[in-house]
């Protein structure tokens, strides 16, 4: 399959060791007591709780970046003018760290993350980083915080680097002054019970992007807008919805997931990225190519939801699943479609995608993709 614009533009970053630094440390000076280090690890909450340390750098339209900094997690002050909060002008990624069986620390396809989020910047008008910050920054962090990455089995340190418009001005303009941050999350697996199917409910009246907009960013508008077809789904008893084109006939994709949908004759689908309503990610990314090497015929086309509803009726499309960073693979189980819903089996597609990532990503399976990146040893880090 041809590589797609923003895979083309991935660059291979140098080894940890060689961009370890860029970010100098000052360790926090009142780390957590033993006893919330415990509770956090043991509770492993996604998003909720935070590692001793965070990453920073600023940019102003005059300078360029400076003052690279890795230092105590903790609020930061803006003035209330800061555009930021008026205009929503900033981007995002979600990144993992995974430890190894021999304690060693490892993330996955940073250089897909960079060039992502330079092509989520550039969208949202806001400066690049410079070459190599993103991953350096993910280093930096991680070594600070090396005795923060879990080992429960499914576990890892999320990471969280942003980007916001910091200049205290109410004029509509591209902000002269960006602050740069990454945050930290140590986090359980995402299915604490086994391999959950979920129900996904249809939206009908309300798009997540349109043609010329911002849904190939990666920007907190888009999960703004989200939320309220979200909030009705869920009181209909969907965990998840999936958003069509703007003619209502094709499916795009979740909130924050990309789809997937398995055919009879080894046949995948997932929807084309090239029209910019759908978020390119990562994973699935890696599994059209994992996919392509076990001789699946996989193809980015159009899903017409028609089309899938008669496919699931006649048996011709037999497994549906959901992909993104935080949850790897998610089956889903139920369709909802105008009140009506529709059960889809969980097969060995779905399972085998699951297996095979996540193995390649805890370094279990062989990585023959160069997939993966070392951080650090991991010694001596607990
Ligand atoms: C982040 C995201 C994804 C998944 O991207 P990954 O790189 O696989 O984590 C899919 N859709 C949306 C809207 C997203 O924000």
């Amino acid at each position: 399959m041809e590589p797609t614009a923003l895979e083309r533009s991935q660059v291979t970053p140098p080894c940890a060791d060689e961009l370890a630094g860029r970010f100098p440390l000052t360790p926090n000076p009142h780390p957590a007591s033993e006893e919330r280090y415990r509770r956090i690890m043991t509770d492993l909450r996604f998003g909720v709780d935070f590692t001793d340390h965070l990453v920073h750098a600023h940019w102003s339209a005059g300078e360029g970046w400076s003052g690279r900094e890795t230092r105590a997690y903790g609020p930061i002050s803006l003035s209330p003018a800061a555009t930021i909060f008026h205009y929503g002008q900033e981007c995002f990624e979600g990144i993992k760290a995974y430890r190894h069986d021999d304690g060693s620390i490892w993330t996955f396809r940073p250089q897909f993350n960079e060039a992502r989020f330079a092509q989520s910047a550039r969208r949202m008008c806001l400066p690049e980083l410079e070459p190599g910050d993103f991953v350096a920054a993910l280093v930096d962090l991680v070594r600070a915080d090396a005795k923060w990455v879990p080992t429960d089995p499914g576990s890892s340190l999320y990471l969280r680097p942003f980007m916001i418009g910091t200049e205290p001005h109410l004029g509509v303009h591209p902000a002269a002054e960006v602050d740069f941050y990454c945050i930290a999350s140590p986090s359980g697996a995402y299915f604490s019970s086994g391999f959950e199917p979920v129900s996904i409910g249809l939206v009908r009246d309300y798009h997540r992007a349109g043609p010329g907009g911002t849904g190939a960013a990666k920007t907190g508008g888009n999960y703004a807008a989200s939320l309220l077809p979200q909030k009705l789904a869920a009181e209909e008893g969907y965990a998840q919805v999936c958003f069509l084109d703007v003619t209502g006939r094709y499916l795009e994709e979740l909130g924050g997931m990309n789809l997937f949908v398995v055919g009879e004759d080894n046949t995948v689908l997932t929807p084309d990225v090239s029209g910019g309503t759908v978020l390119e990610g990562g994973t699935r990314s890696s599994i059209l190519t994992l996919l392509a090497d076990r001789g699946y015929d996989v193809r980015t086309s159009d899903i017409a939801l028609d089309d899938l509803l008669d496919g699931i009726a006649s048996g011709r499309y037999t497994e549906m699943f959901a992909c993104g960073t935080a949850a790897v693979v998610t089956p889903i189980g139920c369709l909802g479609v105008d009140g009506q819903r529709i059960e889809i089996p969980t097969g060995e597609v779905t399972r085998g995608v699951y297996d095979e990532l996540t193995g390649i990503q805890l370094g279990r399976v062989e990585d023959r993709y160069g997939w993966t990146y070392k951080i650090c040893d991991g010694e001596n880090d607990r």
